[in-house]
């Protein structure tokens, strides 16, 4: 509702806000630092704590706690409100008309968050999984670069997950909701990630919501990503997103690439903005999403058929979201 945010605006302190982001210097009543919305090498960006307002004589750029978190920490809206909600430590009232995640989708983010760091122990401890770091190795990967990314490995076997996390038939359930296991017949499901290399997929939050795993050797199919579930929807999310802003300050350009590999590739290269879509074409809401981020967005596909297709498409989709 408009009042509680109206209220939230007033509770939080914007200085505090923005000088976790972008440190302020007093000056008389307000406080200053060089725009981080414009280059510039002297102050001219303004926070006021009396008003809760910032402004920028240099570019124009001005607004509350909140558009300062949409625009600097490139939050969505209701995900601006939940964070200064969270610091005032107060619960944010929903309209009826909201969407509430329910508890069965904080359950799904917990055991896709469980198996995570299970599969990132086992990169490091189990016995077979030199082969998945002989390939990481191989392709040039350092540990900082495994760990920014949470890269883990699906032991073989088909229940070293399930086993790990599941209790009871309802656990069982809730796993296989995640797109974690599959369901054979009744009460008998089975790991869908085995002997491979997992690539957890975040979103902006920085919440596991599903998985990308490659095949180690001959496997069918080399790639394998989690199904659609209630948390992981393919036509809007984008790997790599939370990656490049927990690396980058500013994003001034994303490159779109093909697959997990060219992302975490080029991460380790030192490009720390690289995207990817994950299996399907770059549909409207992934562009609005990408300029969301930042204004300048460059596609960077293989040169073969497939890559020419999908940057074709590429095209086809973003000219509809294009502005100026
Ligand atoms: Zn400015």
């Amino acid at each position: 509702p408009q009042s509680f945010i109206d209220d939230l605006v007033n509770r939080v302190d914007i200085v505090e806000v923005i000088d976790e982001r972008v440190p302020l210097k007093k000056g008389g009543r307000d406080y200053t630092a060089c725009c981080p919305f414009h280059e510039e090498k002297t102050p001219s960006f303004t926070v006021s704590p009396t008003k809760q307002f910032y402004y920028c004589f240099g570019c124009g750029a001005h607004g509350t706690a909140i558009s300062f978190l949409m625009d600097y920490a490139h939050l969505e809206f209701v995900e601006a409100i939940e964070e200064l909600a969270r610091r005032a430590g107060v619960e944010i009232p929903r309209e009826v008309s909201d969407f509430r995640p329910s508890d069965n989708t904080q359950s799904l983010y917990s055991v896709l968050e469980k198996a995570a760091a299970f599969f990132s122990r086992q990169l490091r401890e189990h016995t077979a999984a030199s082969r998945a770091t002989d390939y990481l190795k191989a392709r040039g990967m350092s540990g900082e670069t495994a760990k920014h990314f949470g890269l883990g490995y699906a032991p073989p076997g088909w229940d070293s997950l399930s086993n790990h996390l599941s209790q009871g038939q309802q656990d069982q359930a809730t796993l296989i909701q995640a797109g974690l296991l599959i369901d054979k017949d009744q009460g008998r499901a089975y790991d869908r990630f085995r002997d491979r290399v997992v690539f957890p997929i975040r979103n902006r939050r920085g919440q596991v919501i599903g998985f990308g795993a490659r095949a180690l050797g001959d496997e069918n199919p080399k790639y394998l990503n989690s199904p659609e579930t209630p948390v992981f929807h393919k036509g809007q999310e984008l790997y790599g997103l939370y990656e490049t802003r927990t690396a980058n300050r500013n994003i001034e350009c994303l490159f779109v690439v093909e697959g997990y590999m060219d992302v975490v590739s080029l991460y380790q290269a030192g490009v720390t903005n690289a995207v990817a879509t994950l299996g399907t074409a770059a549909t409207e809401d992934h562009m609005q999403r990408l300029f969301r981020t930042t204004p300048r967005v460059i596609f960077c596909f293989d040169g073969d058929p497939a890559g020419r297709r999908a940057a074709w498409r590429a095209l086809e989709n973003l000219l509809p979201v294009m502005k100026d």
